[in-house]
């Protein structure tokens, strides 16, 4: 799992720095001058020491020849005691000791590599039966140690660490650790110092234990001889190369670490804090990078959606402008076509009036050419019937009442006409005049009875007290009653006529009401309408025009009053027409 983050990590950083970790990997160990370089060698497994073939081996021993063998340097092991050893590489008789603490002291005999190769500590382990719970516990004991160690003279060796304490004790100094660790376990001494990692690697072997009395870390190098002219290239080349091993966690340097020393060696391991971290960022970064690319899709999604949103709204808008356009000329084609028909009408309209002027004067011209001669022609008939002329025979009276008939109905019709004529061609005018009503139903009265007497109806009549004078056009009146009288004695077999006249505060009230034959409902409008017969006034034995009550309409309407009729089919009808009372003239009240 760590591998896995740490792989991803390494994916980022080499996305991120690609520059980099391409100039690491054209690094070069090689060099153009093959040398010979002397090596020192102690016993001090699993660190450095002599195998059973005589052969360098430990840590410093993998190191040191991956390197030459990188450099193309043709290492020469010199073996020794550790002391043998520093005094060789003090006197030039060796180029390189491996695993040497730094102390100011040793910086005065030799050079120092400056990148450590190892860190290290060293410890107290003591032998059988010896039990040393801290450094006070050392009082009085035997510690063997190695001669010449940092760990035993360095200024936080173990005999300055005990005089700080002031604790007696005394040393047995050695060649080896081995010889320390032999010692121990033979109870030569109480207890003996070596470094952790040989100590960890031996105490079992030896029999002998660690105490919790640790001492001394230091970081250990390879030491060079003083003056050697190869120096600067041997420290920096060794630089360089720990350098790289050291930052490839796959490198001889991790392979050697584990393979010589285990768990139990410290190594320049990345903390487990560190992988959690740089897996939280790695997880972090890819949750970020997932949401930023799902919200781009959707914003991306959306941003789709609302432009084609857009572009139907724009297709939309145009095609209802173009409607609107299409609409638009539509509207004004049909506004000037109907202008147009309007026009057309107009004008048909107007000229259809002329001609119907012209009608109507020609209709006026002739009616009152054709009742002078109608006049004399039903005059002389009359005489004729009535014997003033010579006796006549009784077939030829027939003949002549039928000429005289015919020829009133005519000049009904040709009256009539003349009348409908004249208003139409705007020329009837109202003949205003202060005339008492008596008067004028006396004369209607006396028209009419002999008609009524012959039909056998009663005849009767009613004018309201109140009235006298009236102001209107009386020969108008007068032939608007003797026509609705007239109808009202022809349409009546049997029964009475009568005439009545009131007033209101506004009106005059007229009303001749019969009990003849009586009108439909449906037809009481119609009957005001020109040549409009109905009824059995259609069959023939009621003489007639259809224009009588068309007359008389214009008539009472021109003088602002109304007309209408109230009839039941069979009992009898009812003419009603009213004019305006005019108020100059007092009714009698
Ligand atoms: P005319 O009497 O010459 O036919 P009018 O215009 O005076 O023409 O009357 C129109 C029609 O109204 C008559 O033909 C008749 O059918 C009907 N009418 C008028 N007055 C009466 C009435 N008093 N009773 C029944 N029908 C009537």
């Amino acid at each position: 799992m760590k591998k896995l983050y740490f792989l991803s990590l390494c994916l980022l950083l080499l996305f991120a720095f690609p520059s980099s970790a391409v100039s690491a990997a054209e690094g070069s160990f090689a060099t153009e001058n093959p040398v010979t370089v002397r090596v020192g060698i102690y016993e001090n497994a699993p660190k450095i020491f002599t195998d059973e073939d005589g052969n360098a081996s430990g840590f410093w021993a993998e190191i040191t020849e991956y390197i030459a063998q990188q450099e193309g340097w043709d290492i020469e092991w010199v073996h020794g005691s550790w002391e043998e050893c520093l005094n060789m590489l003090a006197n030039g008789e060796i180029d390189i000791m491996p695993d040497v603490a730094y102390t100011e002291a040793r910086a005065l005999l030799y050079d120092f590599s400056e990148v450590s190769v190892l860190t290290s500590w060293s410890r107290i382990y003591s032998g059988n039966g010896v039990d040393i719970g801290s450094i006070l516990d050392l009082e009085g004991k035997t510690i063997a140690v190695l001669r010449g160690s940092v760990n035993v003279e360095g200024p936080e060796g173990i005999k300055a660490l005990v005089a700080a304490f002031h604790i007696n004790c005394s040393f047995v100094e050695l060649n080896s650790y081995i010889e320390v660790f032999e010692l121990v376990s033979d109870g030569g001494a109480d207890a003996g110092v070596v470094s952790k990692d040989f100590g960890n690697n031996h105490q079992e072997a030896y029999d002998v234990r660690q105490t919790p009395v640790i001492f001394q870390p230091s970081q250990i190098y390879f030491a060079f001889t003083m003056d050697n002219p190869l120096n600067a290239y041997l420290i920096e080349t060794i630089d360089t190369d720990i350098g790289e091993l050291k930052d490839d966690k796959n490198s001889v340097y991790y392979r050697a670490l584990e393979k010589w020393f285990g768990g139990a060696v410290e190594k320049n391991v990345i903390p487990d804090w560190i992988w959690w971290v740089a897996g939280g960022l790695l997880l972090s970064i890819l949750l970020l990078g997932g949401g930023s690319f799902i919200l781009r899709s959707q914003v991306n999604a959306r941003t789709r959606e609302l432009t084609e949103e857009v572009i139907k709204r724009k297709q939309a808008e145009e095609d209802l402008r173009q409607s609107y356009g299409k609409l638009e000329v539509l509207v004004k084609e049909r506004t000037s076509e109907l202008k147009e028909k309007s026009d057309a009408l107009e004008e048909a309209n107007a000229h259809l009036q002329e001609v119907n002027r012209h009608k109507s004067v020609f209709l006026a011209n002739m009616s009152h050419e054709l009742r002078t001669p109608l006049n004399s022609i039903i005059g002389y008939t009359r005489l004729m019937y009535d014997g003033l002329e010579g006796d006549i025979n009784e077939e030829q009276k027939q003949d002549l009442l039928a000429v005289y008939n015919n020829g009133k109905n005519l000049l009904e019709l040709i009256n009539g006409l003349l009348d409908l004529s004249k208003i139409e061609a705007g020329k009837m005018v109202m003949a205003y005049e202060v005339f008492p009503v008596s008067n004028l139903v006396k004369e209607i009265i006396a028209t009419i009875e002999p008609l009524a007497k012959e039909k056998e109806l009663t005849l009767t009549h009613y004018v309201d007290p109140v009235i006298d004078n009236i102001y209107a056009d009386r020969a108008k009146i007068r032939q608007v009653l003797l026509n609705i009288l007239g109808n009202s004695v022809k349409f009546t077999l049997q029964g009475s006529v009568k005439l009545d006249i009131t007033a209101d505060e506004d009106n005059y009230i007229f009303s001749v009401s019969d009990t003849g034959i009586g009108i439909e409902k449906e037809n009481l409008e119609v009957i005001f309408d020109s040549f409009v017969q109905v009824g059995p006034a259609q069959i023939a034995g009621y003489a007639g025009t259809g224009l009588g009550l068309a007359v008389c309409r214009q008539f009472i309407e021109m003088q602002g009053g109304r007309i209408w009729a109230e009839s039941e089919l069979g009992k009898g009808s009812k003419f009603i027409f009213t004019l305006p009372v005019n108020k100059k003239i007092i009714l009698n009240r």
